[in-house]
């Protein structure tokens, strides 16, 4: 299936974009969003009604009172509208409301039961909307997979999968780690399913959202949903990661296509250097933990009395890095000096412990 197949009427040679705000908050916030898209030729709009939050007191979506706004974006500007699912009362107020495509979310995919309850109710209705499916927080594939499964076997016919990304603990330069290769994997696991890309929930920030459209879309994914906003700065949520419809334009326009090479032989140079980008991540990522842990050795040392530099460790462990380094296929000439540079940053790291107390 290809995602043009998901909503009758979209250009088969243009990637599926969707676009909007993270949430419908006013009436007039969507619909001066919604105009502005769609005089950039926007044809499918999102707004979220229902926002899981990950604490009590976030702004949890204005709820069903949105649902006559988006009938009016649908009535105004022609385009599709698309919102999000969490329960069956959502399910049976956004059919009921005439919503055009539904999404579930990654909190939701990621529990079994909510799934289910969605399936059932979207059986139970009879209709055949266009269903598409966010990977679950966590980095399972198999959840993923069973979730587009329950929808599946409820009888939805259009089913799509997004790509937004999965949380990790700690500070990272992405809000969700993209880990490329799960969605490669489930396009390998489920074939023909369109897989669209959320750079905004990946990066969550407006500066990472050109470059990871470009990598999603050398990657051959089959489409894009952007959180665009009228006024970013103002949003209720997620306003870091939004941007105007004209940024969003400008973004869309600026995407290199393929220049018709076949994706086959051109998916997996981009999706090598991603692999090497993500490892250099955990690389520097690794390297700041180890010095973290210098400054408390050098902290320990202080209170100990001890000095910074103690003689015949260091031999002994470049004997035993090298070893391993030699046994993973790598010169014992390059990891000696890999790791004479950490060993220098490490005592610089120490040192600078040292002066701190002494201040
Ligand atoms: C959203 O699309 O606004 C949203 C809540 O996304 P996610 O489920 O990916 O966090
Ligand atoms: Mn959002």
């Amino acid at each position: 299936m290809y995602t043009q197949e998901l909503l009758p009427g979209l250009d088969p040679k243009e990637p599926l974009i969707i676009a909007g705000p993270c949430s419908a908050e006013s009436e007039e916030q969507v619909m001066a969003t919604a105009r502005e898209l769609a005089s950039y030729g926007a044809k499918v709009f999102r707004a979220g009604i229902w926002k899981p939050r990950t604490k009590p007191g976030g702004f949890e979506g204005v709820g069903t009172v949105g649902l006559p706004w988006l009938q009016r974006v649908k009535e105004e500007t022609g385009m599709y509208v698309a919102t999000e699912v969490a329960t069956k009362a959502h399910v049976e107020a956004a059919l009921e409301a005439g919503i055009d495509l539904i999404w579930i979310g990654a909190r939701t995919a990621a529990n079994p039961f909510a799934m289910q309850e969605i399936a059932d109710t979207l059986a139970a209705s009879g209709k055949d909307v266009p269903v598409l499916v966010k990977n679950p927080v966590n980095p399972d594939l198999e959840l993923w997979i069973g979730a587009i499964q329950r929808i599946q076997n409820a009888g939805i016919k259009r089913v799509g999968a997004i790509h937004r990304g999965f949380s990790a603990y700690g500070k990272h330069l992405y809000r969700n780690l993209p880990q490329w290769h799960i969605p490669i994997e489930l396009g390998r696991r489920i074939p023909n399913i369109p897989i669209i890309c959320d750079p905004s929930h990946i990066g969550g920030s407006r500066e990472l959202i050109s470059p990871l459209s470009q990598q999603a879309f050398d990657m051959g994914f089959d489409g894009l949903i952007i959180e665009s906003h009228c006024n970013p700065d103002k949003a209720w949520s997620d306003s870091a990661q939004q941007v105007t419809p004209a940024a969003l334009n400008l973004i869309v326009n600026s995407l290199v296509p393929l220049n018709g090479a076949d994706p086959d032989t051109t998916q997996n140079l981009p999706l090598l250097r991603q692999e090497i980008d993500r490892l250099d991540n955990e690389l520097i990522e690794l390297l700041g933990k180890r010095m973290g842990v210098c400054r408390e050795i050098g902290q320990y040392k202080k209170e100990h009395g001890m000095k910074v530099v103690q003689g015949g460790r260091y031999s002994d462990m470049m004997q035993h890095r090298q070893k391993l380094a030699s046994d993973m296929g790598m010169g014992e000439e390059f990891i000696r000096r890999v790791y004479a540079a950490i060993h220098e940053e490490s005592v610089r790291q120490q040192i600078d412990v040292f002066k701190k107390d002494n201040k």
